[in-house]
């Protein structure tokens, strides 16, 4: 079981507050880098991905710090990307094991969990910048917008992450202009970043404080490139 799997269990079994979150954060969370910025860490972020389009990524021994890393972890930068197995977080921004902390489902959109996640990460964890990041030929994204023209149903509980992603990306279906589809994967991020960006109490505080930033991208598979949107 994980740091984060306890900890919520923790939180959830005896109904803690942000006072004892606190407490825990100072238990996991590891001292290092509290300097650092929501502009450094997104900068972090991008120069990463610089050197994996460019394939100068670091040298990394992933057995090293195995040890140490079981006394916290402080990721500076969280994702919420898609399921799809050709987005790789880590291999994108070019980042090691305890860099980033990230949540994924099929359409990188923001379900309950997946928010109390990004909350967690924040408050607990100290991540300074959440990307909401999707992808160019997004299965789900094309599937939303294929339901969405022709008014299927999909089978079993796939038909969920349609009913999850339409709100985002049902107002450009009424717009007009060239590859509706990567229009969508725009407005799925952009609309779950306004989401993220809004949910109270705790991302819309630490945003308003300046302790943290939620910004979009998406990832262009041909290139590797990541871009801001
Ligand atoms: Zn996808």
């Amino acid at each position: 079981m994980c740091n984060v799997c306890l900890s919520r269990r923790g939180l959830f079994a005896v109904g803690m507050g942000a006072v004892a979150a606190a407490s825990i954060a100072s238990a996991q969370a590891q001292p290092a880098r509290s300097a650092e910025t929501p502009d450094a860490a997104l900068a972090r972020l991008m120069e990463g991905n610089a050197r994996y389009v460019s394939g100068q990524l670091k040298e990394r021994d992933f057995s090293a710090n195995r040890a140490a890393r079981t006394q916290g972890q402080a990721p500076f930068a969280a994702i919420l990307g898609c399921a799809d197995s050709r987005v790789a977080p880590e291999l994108a921004f070019d980042q090691a094991p305890g860099e980033l902390f990230i949540v994924r489902v099929a359409g990188n959109f923001v379900t309950p969990e997946g928010l109390g996640s990004l909350e967690f990460g924040a408050a607990v964890l100290g991540t300074k910048v959440i990307m909401v990041l999707g992808h160019t030929s997004c299965g789900a994204v094309n599937a939303t917008v294929d339901a969405l023209q022709k008014g299927n149903t999909l089978p079993g509980h796939i038909a969920g992450l349609v009913t999850a992603m339409k709100p985002g990306i049902e107002p450009i279906m009424k717009t007009t202009g060239p590859d509706l589809q990567q229009r969508a994967v725009v407005a799925n991020v952009q609309a779950n970043v306004r989401r993220l960006q809004t949910e109270k109490p705790i991302l819309s505080e630490m945003v308003a404080a300046g302790k943290l930033r939620i910004v979009g991208a998406y990832y262009d598979l041909p290139t590797g490139k990541v871009i801001m949107v």
